[in-house]
C-alpha cells in the first residue's frame, strides 16, 4: 500500500501539478506521490484528464479512484495507453472544465442543505444535475426553493475549510448532516466546509471539493423534487436559469 498526498484538499483551483510515479497496480492503475486528480467519495465522481510525459506524449487517464485505502489514490488510464516507469515524474493535467463545474455543483448541494435543513439520506454530484434526498414529509415546491438558493449565490458568500479534530466533532453532533453516513473515523482531523462569514450559514464536514465563493456556483435551479416513499424527497439541481 502506497500513500498519496491528496493537493486537492488544501487547493481544489489546482489544475495542474507535478507527480512521481511510485507503483502501477495489477490492473494497469498509476499510484503518484502526489496528485490533483479527485478521487471518486462522497457523492462526486472522481476527476479525468491526462499525464504529460517528459517527451511530451500523453497518458489518458479516464477516472480517479481510492485504492485499497482512502490515502491511496489509483489514477485509471484509458485502453491502450504507455505504462510510466516508476520513479518517473509526469506533469498532471485535470480536465478543469469538467471538474469545475463539479465544484459549483457542489458547492450548490451544500447551499441546498442549508436552504432544506433536514437529514440527508443520498447525494450524487453531476456535471449537468446534481440530486439531493432528504428525509422530509412535508412538502415544497421548487420555485421557491430556487429562489432561496440564488440569494445565496448573490449574496457571494465566502466559501473556506476549517480543521476540527474527533471530539470536538463528537461534541457537536449537529455539524453531520448525513443521515446514515459518518465522516470517516481514526484520521484524527476532520474537514469543515464553512460557508459565509464566520461560518454563519453552514458548516459541515466534507471531503469534496467546492469554490471559494457562493457566486462562483452562477445561475442554478431546481429542476424537479420527486417524492420517495412517505418520507424522502429527491431534490434534482440543475444550472441554468429556471425555465418559464
Ligand atoms: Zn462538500
Amino acid at each position: 500500500m502506497s500513500q498519496t498526498h491528496p493537493l486537492f484538499i488544501e487547493d481544489a483551483y489546482l489544475s495542474t501539478a507535478e507527480g512521481k510515479v511510485t507503483a502501477v497496480n495489477d490492473r494497469g492503475g498509476i499510484l503518484l506521490d502526489q496528485t490533483c486528480f479527485y478521487a471518486t467519495s462522497g457523492g462526486q465522481p472522481g476527476d479525468i484528464g491526462f499525464f504529460e510525459r517528459e517527451d511530451g506524449s500523453k497518458i489518458e487517464i479516464a477516472a480517479t479512484v481510492n485504492g485499497q485505502s482512502k490515502s491511496e489514490i489509483v489514477h485509471v488510464p484509458s485502453n491502450e495507453q504507455a505504462v510510466p516507469e516508476i520513479g518517473e515524474p509526469l506533469v498532471l493535467h485535470i480536465d478543469w472544465e469538467r471538474r469545475y463545474r463539479l465544484m459549483r455543483m457542489h458547492t450548490a448541494c451544500h447551499l441546498l442543505t442549508v436552504v432544506c435543513p433536514f437529514p440527508i439520506t443520498g447525494a450524487s454530484v453531476g456535471e449537468n444535475e446534481s440530486r439531493v434526498d432528504f428525509d422530509m414529509s412535508e412538502a415544497t415546491d421548487k420555485v421557491s426553493v430556487t429562489e432561496k438558493l440564488m440569494e445565496l449565490v448573490n449574496a457571494n458568500h465566502p466559501v473556506f475549510s476549517n480543521w476540527i479534530n474527533e471530539s470536538e466533532l463528537e461534541a457537536n453532533p449537529g455539524l453531520v448532516k448525513s443521515k446514515n453516513v459518518r465522516p470517516p473515523q481514526g484520521s484524527g482531523r476532520i474537514r469543515l466546509i464553512c460557508i459565509g462569514e464566520d461560518a454563519a450559514i453552514d458548516s459541515q464536514p466534507c471531503g469534496g471539493t467546492h469554490v471559494s465563493e457562493t457566486g462562483e456556483v452562477g445561475a442554478i435551479h431546481i429542476g424537479k423534487i420527486e417524492k420517495k416513499g412517505r418520507e424522502n424527497r429527491r431534490f434534482r439541481i440543475r444550472f441554468g436559469d429556471m425555465p418559464q
